[in-house]
C-alpha cells in the first residue's frame, strides 16, 4: 500500500463500529466481565486490550494503531501530552546509576527532565553536539542505558546522524530514542534508521489544529516490555476525545504536509534573498549544512524552520513581529496556522554553544497562501527597516 492509501486506512474497522468511518469516542473507567473465569483471565489477554478506562479504549486503541502503522513499529502508547510520552520513554530506561546521552538540540522540557528529576534520581546525562555522528562512540560508557536524539533539533534544526549513532549506542548496549515530531510518522521513518522508540509530540501535525494535547512512543520489540511496564505504572492515559480528533487528523496529515512542505520552502527561498536575513536554517535548502543527511534519510521536510536576523534592535524585532497581520506568537506548531518568534536556544546549550549575532527566529508555515504569508513578511520587515533607519539616523 502507498502511503497516501495507509494515512487513509491505518487503525479504521467500521466492520467493528456498524460501518461507522471512524471509531465512535468510547468513554469509559469501569469495563465490566461476567464470569468469574473471566474476570481471573483478564490480566492474561494480550495487549491491547479493553479492561480499563486507563489502559484506553477502543478509540486509543484505533489511534495507536494507525501511529504504529504509519511509524513502522511493533507497538505504540498514547500519552495525555507530548512531553508526558518524552518522560515515559526516558523513565523506561531509567535506573540508579545509569548514564543518558541525550543531544545538545533537544526540545527545553527534555533537558529539565534529565536536569530535575532524572539527576535527582540518581541518572547522570551527557548532552552530545547533534553533529557528532559516530564519533558519540567517546561519550558512551559501560552504564549507558539510553541515547536521546531529536532530528532535526528544536529550534536549531540541526539533522543527526541517527544511523550512525545507532550503530555505537547498539554496540555499546544502548536504547536508541528519537522525538521523531518535526517529521511527522509520514517524513522519517525511525526503524528503518536503527531507532528503538520514537517519540511524537502529536499535538503537532497529528492533531494538526491546535486544539488538542496528546503525544505517543512507538517502540520496536526490543524496547516494548520496558516502555509498556513504565506507561502502565505511570498510568499515563490519554482522553477519548482528544484520541479521537487526532485519529481524524491523521486522515488529512499526507495532504496538510505537502502543503506545508511546499509553502515553507517557497518562504525559506524568499527569506533566503532578503537582507534582513542572515541565514535560513532549512534541511531541504540545498546548502544548508543538515541538507546531505536530510536527503539521505528524510522523506520530506515540515513547515517548521528557523532563520537568522542581520542583527537589529529590540524595537526593530518588536516592530516586525507586534504588526504581523497572518503570522501569530505563540508554544507549539503544526496547525494549519502560521507563526513567526524569536527563540532562545544559547540560553538552554551546554555541550555546544549556539553563537549568533542577531535573533534566532523560529518560523511555521501554516496552510494559507503562501503569497500572503510573503505579504505580511514583506510588510514586517518594512516596518522592522523603518525603526532601524530611525535609530541611526538619531545616532
Ligand atoms: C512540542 C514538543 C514536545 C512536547 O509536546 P507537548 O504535546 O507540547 O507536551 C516534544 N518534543 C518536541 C520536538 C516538540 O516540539
Amino acid at each position: 500500500m502507498k502511503e497516501d492509501t495507509k494515512v487513509v486506512r491505518a487503525g479504521r474497522h467500521p466492520e467493528k463500529h456498524l460501518g461507522a468511518v471512524n471509531p465512535p469516542v468510547f468513554h469509559a473507567s469501569t469495563v465490566l466481565v461476567r464470569t468469574l473465569d473471566e474476570l481471573e483471565n483478564l490480566s492474561r489477554r494480550p495487549d491491547p486490550t479493553f479492561v480499563y478506562g486507563r489502559r484506553g479504549t477502543p478509540t486509543q486503541h484505533a489511534f495507536e494503531e494507525a501511529v504504529r502503522e504509519l511509524e513502522g513499529g511493533d507497538a505504540c502508547y498514547s500519552y495525555p501530552s507530548g512531553a508526558a510520552a518524552v518522560s515515559a520513554a526516558l523513565l523506561a530506561f531509567a535506573a540508579q546509576g545509569a548514564h543518558f546521552l541525550v543531544a545538545d538540540s533537544v526540545y527545553t522540557p527534555t533537558r529539565r527532565l534529565c536536569d530535575t528529576l532524572l539527576k535527582r534520581w540518581g541518572v547522570e546525562t551527557t548532552y552530545f553536539d547533534p553533529l557528532i555522528g559516530s564519533g558519540l562512540a567517546a561519550l558512551m560508557r559501560p552504564n549507558t542505558k539510553a541515547v536521546m536524539c531529536e532530528s532535526p533539533g528544536s529550534l536549531t534544526f540541526e539533522v543527526q546522524d541517527i544511523p550512525a549513532i545507532s550503530k555505537v549506542a547498539h554496540a555499546g548496549g544502548a536504547k536508541v530514542l528519537l522525538d521523531n515530531t518535526w517529521a511527522s510518522p509520514l517524513y522519517f521513518k525511525p526503524f528503518q534508521h536503527g531507532v528503538d522508540v520514537s517519540i511524537q509530540s502529536a499535538t503537532k501535525y497529528i492533531g494538526g489544529h491546535s486544539d488538542a494535547m496528546l503525544g505517543t512512543v512507538t517502540v520496536n520489540k526490543g524496547a516494548l516490555e520496558a516502555v509498556r511496564d513504565a506507561t502502565h505504572t505511570l498510568g499515563y492515559c490519554l482522553g477519548p476525545d482528544d484520541a479521537y480528533l487526532a485519529q481524524r487528523g491523521i486522515r488529512t496529515l499526507a495532504v496538510r504536509l505537502r502543503h506545508h512542505q511546499d509553502s515553507g520552502l517557497k518562504v525559506a527561498r524568499w527569506l533566503a534573498a532578503r537582507p534582513e536575513v542572515e541565514r535560513v536554517i532549512h534541511p531541504a535548502l540545498p546548502g544548508d549544512p543538515g541538507h546531505v543527511l536530510w536527503k539521505r534519510d528524510f522523506l520530506g521536510a515540515s513547515g517548521l524552520f528557523g532563520f537568522l536576523l542581520t542583527p537589529c534592535s529590540r524595537a526593530a524585532l518588536a516592530a516586525m513581529v507586534n504588526g504581523f497581520s497572518l503570522f501569530g506568537m505563540g508554544a507549539s506548531w503544526g496547525g494549519y496556522e502560521s507563526l513567526c518568534m524569536p527563540t532562545h536556544p544559547e540560553r538552554s546549550r551546554t555541550a555546544t554553544a549556539w553563537k549568533v549575532a542577531g535573533h534566532t527566529m523560529r518560523i511555521h508555515v501554516g496552510l494559507e497562501d503562501p503569497d500572503d504569508l510573503i505579504a505580511d513578511l514583506d510588510r514586517a520587515f518594512a516596518r522592522l527597516n523603518d525603526v532601524e533607519r530611525r535609530r541611526k539616523g538619531a545616532a
